[in-house]
């Protein structure tokens, strides 16, 4: 190992991806080998995969409140929105052409409505205040008589702001308008109940709650009229054709079982950790500036403004010292452009600029809040004196 290996990774990206939690791995194992029988199969071994499956979609409908018939399987959360959006504004375009959704939504419903933008649909992208909240009288405003669908996620990914989703709900079904929410941040950290809450889509996605990678799901409100979004065989009751991803199925019922089982407590030991990480961030750097709602966001979520520092030279100088965080900034990509989400809670360019999100998960421990505490410091002193467009040149 050289000198400039960190002995130990620290990670504080789970707003991006989780490790899947070794006993999810192995409740999927036995689907790669022993139970591998093709659910649409009819001899014994393939039944045993068929009532895997039927498990799994209990574990997920008992999780949301809603009957294992109305939850179907996708290849992750990305599908689910699609899906969601495209198969209701295509199946219902008699009724109308008009989409609500907001101006914080992760690509997956952006670029999805911009998409139906070009086929024939009209978007209306909800602003929200300075802390990334939608208010629900702006979203009354702008419902028309052909307003077909309203998407507004549960919980924003970059910022952690919660959304007031049972009163938008109650919006939309007083106006018998859908109304989908993308809850993938959301599950595991927020009580979700999608009767009590007015949903008639939710989205979610297993590697965002110690699940595998590339499997999702859609709950779809019986009742609503929806395409399918992939043609084929007759799996997931004809809406979603292909063979089911068995051992990513299986892991994402576990996976969601595990993950809300203890909400408040899990929520109480990871906000303590945050707190006592954003409160020492604040009393060692000078001029740090918290993005989302000082309350009303998700436990685990830091997303913080470092005046005078470039959001990807941080993340870079942390990275030589084993700690893993994002960046709100898009500076990879060539362009210089602020993430859409700062730009739409009005966080100045300048300050966007120097954006981090620390996420964290279960494997977090008091050591590593210090560890980070001890080493953030001094990467933002040598980045403040290096930088040519501010006078932190201490
Ligand atoms: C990660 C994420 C997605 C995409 O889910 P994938 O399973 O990675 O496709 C969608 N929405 C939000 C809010 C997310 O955080």
């Amino acid at each position: 190992m050289t000198k400039s290996t960190p002995a130990k990774i620290i990670y504080m990206d789970h707003s991006a991806t989780t490790p899947t939690h070794p006993d999810v791995v192995k409740e999927m194992l036995p689907y790669f080998t022993e139970h591998f029988g093709n659910p649409s199969s009819l001899y014994r071994i393939a039944r045993e995969s068929k009532f895997a499956v039927s498990k799994a979609r209990k574990q997920v409908a008992d999780v949301l409140g809603c009957t294992p018939d109305e939850i179907f399987f996708t290849a992750g959360g990305t599908e689910s929105d699609n899906w969601a959006i495209k198969g209701t504004a295509f199946a219902n375009k008699d009724r109308g052409n008009h989409i609500i959704t907001t101006k914080i939504e992760h690509h997956a419903v952006l670029h999805t409505c911009e998409y139906l933008e070009k086929e024939g649909f009209e978007v209306t992208y909800l602003p929200v205040n300075e802390y990334g909240i939608v208010d629900p009288d702006v979203l009354i405003k702008s419902i028309t008589d052909r307003t077909i669908l309203i998407s507004v996620m549960m919980a924003n990914n970059e910022i952690g702001t919660i959304q007031p989703i049972k009163e938008i709900g109650e919006i939309a079904r007083e106006k018998n308008i859908y109304f989908h929410t993308d809850a993938v941040q959301a599950i595991g950290n927020l009580e979700i109940d999608v009767h009590e809450m007015n949903i008639d889509m939710l989205s979610l996605s297993a590697h965002k709650f110690y699940g595998p990678k590339g499997t999702g799901a859609l709950y779809i409100r019986k009742g609503i009229n929806i395409g399918s979004f992939i043609h084929g065989g007759s799996q997931e009751n004809g809406h979603r054709a292909g063979t089911e991803n068995l051992p990513g199925i299986i892991g994402l019922g576990y996976a969601i079982e595990r993950a809300t089982q203890n909400i408040s407590e899990h929520n109480e030991k990871i906000s303590s950790m945050r707190d006592r990480l954003l409160d020492g961030i604040i009393e060692t750097i000078p001029d740090v500036h918290l993005n989302g709602h000082p309350k009303q966001r998700l436990s685990n979520n830091i997303n913080i403004s470092v005046r005078g520092t470039d959001g990807e030279a941080l993340l870079l100088m942390l990275d030589m010292k084993g700690v893993c965080v994002s960046t709100g900034s898009a500076c990879s990509s060539g362009e210089e452009s602020a993430s859409h989400v700062l730009s739409a809670i009005s966080v100045p360019p300048a300050l966007a600029r120097g954006s981090v999100r620390l996420t964290l998960g279960n494997e977090n421990t008091k050591e590593d809040i210090d560890y980070v505490l001890d080493v953030l410091p001094p990467i933002v002193s040598r980045l403040r004196a290096l930088s040519p467009v501010n006078n932190y040149s201490q």
